[in-house]
This record gives C-alpha cells, sequence and structure tokens, in this order.
C-alpha cells in the first residue's frame, strides 16, 4: 500500500511580487520562521490540513516533514533512524513505538472480525511486522517513500501457510490502523480467493482491500481517514466502486464475487455485474 501524492512540495513561484507594489503592512509572512518575505515566496500545501502556506526561500530549503511536507522550523525537527523528518506537531500524532503498533494492529484485527461476524472472519496465521525506510529499502530493493505496509505469504517449516504484514513505523493512528485493516484484507484474500483461476484484477483486490478500511473506518466514525481513503488514487477508482456495491448489494455479494465472480475488477455504471458468480456446487461429505 502506497502513500499518493508523497513528499510533494508545490512551489508557485510568483513572479514579480516586488513589483505589485503591495503595501509593507501587507507584506507576506512566512508560515515557518515567521520572518516578513523579501524576495521569492514560495506556497506550500499542508498535507495533513490541506491549507495552502507561504514560505521564503530560506525555510524553502529545511528539511521537509514526512507527513504534511512542509519544512521544519530549526530545532524542532524529529529525526528517524531511516533519515525521516517530523514536524513536532505531527510527531504527536504518529506511533513510532513497535510494541505499540503491534498492539493497535492486534485491536484492529478484532474490530475487523466484530464488524463483519456474520459473513466471515479474518486468518490468525499471520505475523505483523514494524519495519522502517531502511527495512523497507532491504526488502524491495528500492526505495519505496510511499510504502505504508504490505503484506507476504511464506511457508513455514511444517508446510502450512503464513502471512508476515509488515507496517511503517511511524504512521499517524489513524493511518496505522487503515493499512492493518488494509493488509489483513489481502491475507483474507489469500486465503480464500484463488487469484488465478479467479482471474482477479490487481486493483480489484487494491479496491477490495481499502474498501474494508474504510468500512473498519466509518464504524469508528473517523472522518478525517475516511477522506484520505476516497482521495487517494491508488487504486484507479477501485475503492469508489466498491463502496457503493457494498452499499448496495451487501457485504456478503461482495465476498462472494470476490471469490467466484466472472470479471476481473468492478465496472463503473455496470454494478450489478457483482452479481455474476460461479460459486461451486459443494463438495461430497467425507
Ligand atoms: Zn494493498
Ligand atoms: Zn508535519
Amino acid at each position: 500500500m502506497q502513500r499518493h501524492g508523497w513528499n510533494l512540495l508545490i512551489a508557485i513561484l510568483i513572479a514579480g511580487f516586488g513589483l505589485c507594489g503591495a503595501p509593507a503592512a501587507l507584506a507576506d509572512v512566512c508560515a515557518i520562521c515567521g520572518k516578513p518575505i523579501n524576495g521569492t515566496v514560495y506556497v506550500v500545501t499542508d498535507q495533513v490540513t490541506g491549507a495552502r502556506e507561504i514560505i521564503c526561500s530560506d525555510c524553502a530549503k529545511l528539511p521537509r516533514c514526512y507527513i504534511c511536507g512542509l519544512p521544519i522550523k530549526k530545532g524542532e525537527e524529529l529525526e528517524l533512524p531511516d533519515g525521516r523528518y517530523l514536524c513536532a506537531r505531527d510527531a504527536k500524532t504518529v506511533v513510532l513505538k513497535t510494541d505499540e503498533a503491534e498492539q493497535i494492529c492486534a485491536g484492529v484485527k478484532g474490530g475487523l472480525d466484530r464488524l463483519f461476524f456474520r459473513f466471515t472472519s479474518f486468518p490468525t496465521n499471520v505475523d505483523v511486522t514494524v519495519i522502517d525506510h531502511i527495512d523497507a529499502y532491504t526488502i524491495f530493493q528500492s526505495e519505496s517513500p510511499g510504502l505504508l505496509g504490505c503484506t507476504k505469504p511464506l511457508t513455514d517449516e511444517n508446510g502450512r501457510k503464513r502471512y508476515e504484514i509488515s507496517l511503517m513505523t511511524g504512521l499517524p493512528l489513524s493511518e496505522l490502523k487503515e493499512t492493518c485493516a488494509h493488509e489483513y484484507s489481502h491475507t483474507w484474500v489469500g486465503e480464500n480467493v484463488n487469484r488465478t483461476q479467479r482471474g482477479l484484477g490487481r486493483d480489484a483486490e487494491e479496491g477490495f482491500c481499502e474498501m474494508v478500511g474504510y468500512l473498519l473506518m466509518d464504524s469508528q466514525q473517523d472522518e478525517l481517514e475516511k477522506k484520505r481513503i476516497l482521495q487517494n488514487r491508488y487504486t484507479r477508482g477501485q475503492v469508489d466502486l466498491f463502496i457503493e456495491a457494498e452499499k448496495r448489494y451487501g457485504f456478503d455479494q461482495i465476498l462472494d464475487w470476490m471469490k467466484y465472480g466472472t470479471t476481473a475488477q468492478l465496472e463503473a455504471g455496470h454494478l450489478e455485474k457483482i452479481r455474476d458468480v460461479n460459486v461451486p456446487a459443494p463438495a461430497a461429505a467425507t
């Protein structure tokens, strides 16, 4: 799972600002250092609040917070061991302790089972670990700046299937919960769907996982996180179709389609195709 729009610092040069004849009383003040700006004005978007802030050229060079994308005031930065920086505000909202992140994820698993107990349960053959960007580099052999979490199927020493969920350290609490729900949904797919035989598309699987996270956030009235899920273009629109289909046809129908559907992904304008499923005849009792 990737964060969308990561570290996009939108710097707009307001050309000829000094020529506009703006009175000194209205001089722009840098949102970071608080000093009046002489010269180039940069506009940056706070990825947490969505607010546009103006900053000076000196502050534009400072290290940026990996959560909000804003430069961090000198002396207020928290540097993580993997080289990421956090601003003082966002440092308060993120989960940095490994055992805390694992506990939160265990809580999410319980939450998913309670929320969907009438339909299914989520796998228990799962180990949860917490990683940072250096671990991610080792796993993927490349930089993955927007990585939130990943799930890997494994075979244990007794030949049984297991899953390892890796969660990125330093995520805001809501994002950590949603990522955990997303990754648990991948383990559900791994246990319940024959991806190749079924011909399930990658975007559809991601859309399903995001929908599960969305429904969990909805049950916790986490409107901000719900908004973040909908803004993310990661699933190429599949998450929106899943949410709509769940409202119309119910969660049970979604699970049936995931397992036995005849199309690779959901189609806008043709959500009724979610009803086309090839449920296999029950196996003879032994
Ligand atoms: Zn995913
Ligand atoms: Zn920040």
